[in-house]
Parts: structure tokens; C-alpha cells; sequence
């Protein structure tokens, strides 16, 4: 054996991976179904490190020291399983399979329950950063056994990237807590560039051109909303088409946003679980809607309305009020991200740790952002039943509602959706309301269905005779 560690899958985000392996100093066996790509990473990378490259699957798994470390990095759902099927019967107990694909995590939960009783690792592993984070340092979310992660931690911490010396990599709990954290990313991410592009509207609906759009982001990106989503949002704005028809390229991009499924997840699993995600659900149906013509078509011709523009007495003003608009949205995603990994986390028996889960998305991955760090710390502090109570937060999105609430009216007024804005400041007045309108809820559902209802000053479930006298009955 010669190998530390093995890549299944050579498309991008495993070539990728082995080239940031071999970098670190680990000899890396090299695996792929069709051989040709194997071939071609070496012809083009084979001088950047120690490569075993490998064209039968034994050859690659006999050249792995033990115990083995296996990572997978081949296209989620029929294609992990296929590769699993074949390189199972080839592992011995203690060896270690890591799933780095976006793998949902009831599969991850599944395939780990059953290669347990074998004594071979199954590791679901969530990696965040694209292509170039794969090469540079992703975000790495490994779930699996805690007995697993002292054996495949050290690889993946060295792969990963850094803040001040610490690693985003950790192990997130056992069985599918990697995937799930992951999955939850995504949905922060969906949401995230949701209201980003809500501010972009709003500003554009004040008058502002594309370039001065791209300058006030540069500038939101020096300070408390400094995050990668707001540069490469300021580089987008900037760019002209390269057709070189002079129009700015976003003029041009059609506005049909497509998706993978992602998001899609993380809102199906919150409303199993009865957790609230609602931002990451409208970031979710605004790509859904963007991308139903018909109905976009039905709606231009058929609907009124004002015709979104903004006057702006002051400009700089309502930049501002954008600006903090976009902060409470974004700090109520993150929170809704973060409750629904802790309602996983007791519904799996996960120890997850928030803190934890904070920091390792500081760097490396899509949605790293300034703010992590502060979140982060705030976790580490305090025992949070939501972000949004978290000092620091509370005291922030206080003084910044007024914007907030000022945008959205001023959306409403002049017909620019901004269907994530308005969620999030729902969401926030829901959890700070004293009492909600669910007591109405429960009475139609009384009335029309004798469901009963609990009272405030009383034990018991209760129903009223509504076609009757109109009296009260135990309904216990
Ligand atoms: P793809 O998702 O395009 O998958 C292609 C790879 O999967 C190839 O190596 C292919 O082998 C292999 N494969 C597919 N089906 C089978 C099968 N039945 N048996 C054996 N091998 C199979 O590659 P990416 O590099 O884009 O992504 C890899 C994983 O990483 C995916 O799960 C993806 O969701 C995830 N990911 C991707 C990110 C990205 O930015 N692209 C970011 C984070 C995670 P062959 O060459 O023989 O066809």
C-alpha cells in the first residue's frame, strides 16, 4: 500500500479534491468509472503532488493504507449507490467510506445503518465551495461515527479551509448530521441570494444604475455584511456583456432562475418537522415562479398595479434602509437554518453544536460572511433557543426594524416584490407577538370540525357546543 487516502470520481469537485490532497502532502490513489478521466487529471495535474492513478477499482483499493480511507465524490443518489455497491464487497471492517456528494440524509441515514453492522465507516460529508473551494479549501461538514472522524478528521481539517489557524471542518454529529448541515447551507444560501437580489431591485427601483448598484455593494462588503454572496454580487453588477452590445450583462441574463434541489430539501424537511423556514421557502418558490413563463405571462397581461419605481428625496437614506433590510433578513434566515438543525438535532439524537456549525461556515464555503463570526461566538456564549434572542442580534435588529419595515412599505407601495424581506420581518413579529392569531385558528377548527381547543386559564381540552346552547363541554 502507498496511498494515504483514495478519490472515487474525477469530474470536477473529486479532481479537485485529490489536486488539494496531494498539495497538503498526502499520496492520493485515483479512481474513476470511465478510466479516460483519470488519465487526463494526470496528464494535467499528475506533477502537482504524490497520485496513484488506478484503472480497476481493486487495484485502487489495494493500494490504500489501513485502515482504508475511501472519499466518494460522484453524483448524488443512483450513482453513490452504484459505486457503494461495488466497492463494499472490497473494504474490511474499520475502513472508512466517505460520501463528499450532496446527498440527502435520509440516504445518508440509510446507507450508514446499513454498512454499521459490517464495521465499515460510512461518513456522509457535506463540502462546501464550489469547484475552486474543493481545489483551495472547502467548508467540510463530516457526519458519521465519532470513532470514524479521528481517523478521516485530520485529512479532511488539512483539506479544509482556515480562520485564524482553526479549520472549517468538524464533525457534526453521527449518522446523516454532515448532510444535513449541508443541505441546510444550501437552504441559507437559496435565501441569502434571494433578498440580495431583492436589494438589487430596490435600488434599481430608486434610480440607480447597475454600476452604482455594484459600487454600493462593494461598499456593504467593507463592513457588517462583508460576506463572498455581496462581492461576486458586486462583480456581477459590474460586468458588461461580453457580446459587447454595451448593456450591463445582467440586462441580459434571462431571469429564470434554475435550481438542484437543494433547497428544495431543506423546506420539505422543515415542514415535516414543523419547523418554520419561511425565507428559505420563498427563496425557493421565487426561483419557481421566475422560471414559470406561462404564469408570468398570464400575470403581465391580466394584473395592476403601480409601476415600481421608488422616488427617493434621500438617496444615500434609503441605501441605508436597504442595507439594514437585508441585514434582519439575512440574520432570520441564518436563524431559521439554525433551528431547524437544532430540531434535527433532537429529533436524531445529533450532537450538534452550534457553535461549531457557525464557525466551519466561516470560510471555504458558499455563504461566508462576516456575520458567522459574530454568530458563532454568540452560540459559544449563550444557550439560544433562536439566534434572533442572541444579545448582539437582538440589540441590532432593534435598531435597524425601522429600515427594515420603512423598505418594505415603500416595496409595497411602488409594486416591487420582495417576497424574502417580507417573510422574515413576518417571522419576526410571529415570535415577538404576545398572542397570535392561532386562538382564532383553533375556534373555526372547533366549530367546523370539533377539534377542541385549549384555554388560557384552565387544563383540559375544551369544546363548545356552537349549533347548540352554545356551552362549553370537556372534551378529555
Ligand atoms: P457530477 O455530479 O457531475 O458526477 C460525475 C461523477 O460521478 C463522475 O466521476 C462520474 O463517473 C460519476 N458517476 C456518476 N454515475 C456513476 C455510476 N453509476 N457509477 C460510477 N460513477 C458514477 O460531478 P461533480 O464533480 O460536479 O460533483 C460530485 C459530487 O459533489 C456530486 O454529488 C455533487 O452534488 C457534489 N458537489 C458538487 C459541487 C459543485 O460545485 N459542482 C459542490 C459541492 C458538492 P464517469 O466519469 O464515469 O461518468
Amino acid at each position: 500500500a502507498q496511498a494515504d487516502v483514495g478519490v472515487i470520481g474525477m469530474a470536477v469537485m473529486g479532481s479537485n479534491l485529490a489536486r488539494n490532497m496531494a498539495h497538503k502532502g498526502f499520496r492520493v490513489a485515483l479512481y474513476n468509472r470511465t478510466a479516460a478521466r483519470t488519465d487526463q487529471v494526470m496528464a494535467d495535474h499528475g506533477d502537482e503532488g504524490v497520485f496513484l492513478p488506478t484503472h480497476e477499482l481493486a487495484d485502487f483499493i489495494a493500494s490504500l493504507e489501513r485502515p482504508r480511507r475511501v472519499v466518494m465524490m460522484v453524483k448524488a443518489g443512483a450513482g453513490t449507490d452504484a459505486v457503494i455497491d461495488e466497492v463494499v464487497p472490497l473494504l474490511e471492517p474499520g475502513d472508512i467510506l466517505v460520501d463528499g456528494g450532496n446527498s440527502f440524509f435520509k440516504d445518508t441515514r440509510r446507507r450508514e445503518a446499513a454498512l454499521r453492522e459490517t464495521g465499515i465507516h460510512y461518513v456522509g460529508t457535506g463540502i462546501s465551495g464550489g469547484e475552486v473551494g474543493a481545489l483551495e479549501g472547502p467548508s467540510i461538514m463530516p457526519g458519521g461515527s465519532k470513532e470514524s472522524y479521528k481517523a478521516i478528521g485530520p485529512v479532511l481539517e488539512k483539506i479544509s479551509a482556515h480562520v485564524d489557524g482553526e479549520p472549517c471542518c468538524a464533525w457534526m454529529g453521527t449518522d446523516g448530521a454532515g448532510h444535513f448541515v449541508k443541505m441546510v447551507h444550501n437552504g441559507i444560501e437559496y435565501a441569502d441570494m434571494q433578498f440580495i437580489g431583492e436589494a438589487h431591485a430596490l435600488l434599481r427601483a430608486a434610480g440607480l444604475s447597475n454600476a452604482e448598484a455594484a459600487e454600493v455593494f462593494a461598499g456593504w462588503n467593507t463592513g457588517d455584511l462583508d460576506s463572498y454572496l455581496i462581492e461576486i454580487t458586486s462583480r456581477v453588477l459590474a460586468t458588461k456583456d461580453p457580446r459587447g452590445t454595451g448593456a450591463d450583462l445582467i440586462d441580459v441574463i434571462a431571469d429564470a432562475a434554475g435550481m438542484k434541489g437543494t433547497g428544495t430539501w431543506t423546506v420539505q424537511t422543515a415542514l415535516e418537522m414543523g419547523v418554520d423556514v419561511s425565507t428559505i421557502g420563498e427563496a425557493v418558490f421565487a426561483r419557481a415562479v421566475s422560471s414559470a413563463q406561462k404564469l408570468r405571462a398570464a400575470g403581465q397581461a391580466a394584473l395592476e398595479g403601480p409601476d415600481r419605481t421608488i422616488s427617493v428625496e434621500d438617496r444615500q437614506g434609503f441605501i441605508d434602509d436597504v442595507r439594514s433590510a437585508l441585514w434582519c433578513a439575512k440574520v432570520v434566515a441564518y436563524s431559521q437554518g439554525l433551528d431547524e438543525i437544532r430540531t434535527a438535532a433532537q429529533e436524531y439524537g445529533w450532537e450538534v453544536d452550534m457553535a461549531k456549525v457557525a464557525s466551519i461556515w466561516r470560510d471555504g464555503c458558499i455563504i461566508r460572511a462576516q456575520l458567522l463570526q459574530r454568530i458563532r461566538d454568540e452560540y459559544a456564549a449563550h444557550d439560544l433557543t433562536t439566534l434572533l434572542e442572541a444579545p448582539s442580534v437582538k440589540a441590532e435588529l432593534a435598531s435597524s426594524q425601522g429600515s427594515w419595515r420603512r423598505v418594505i412599505a415603500r416595496a409595497a407601495e411602488a409594486g416591487v416584490p420582495v417576497p424574502g424581506f417580507a417573510s422574515a420581518l413576518g417571522y419576526y413579529d410571529q415570535v415577538r407577538a404576545p398572542r397570535l392569531n392561532a386562538a382564532l385558528t383553533q375556534g373555526l377548527r372547533d366549530l367546523f370540525g370539533a377539534h377542541t381547543y385549549k384555554r388560557v386559564d384552565d387544563e383540559g381540552s375544551w369544546h363548545t357546543l356552537w349549533s347548540g346552547d352554545g356551552s362549553e363541554v370537556s372534551a378529555d
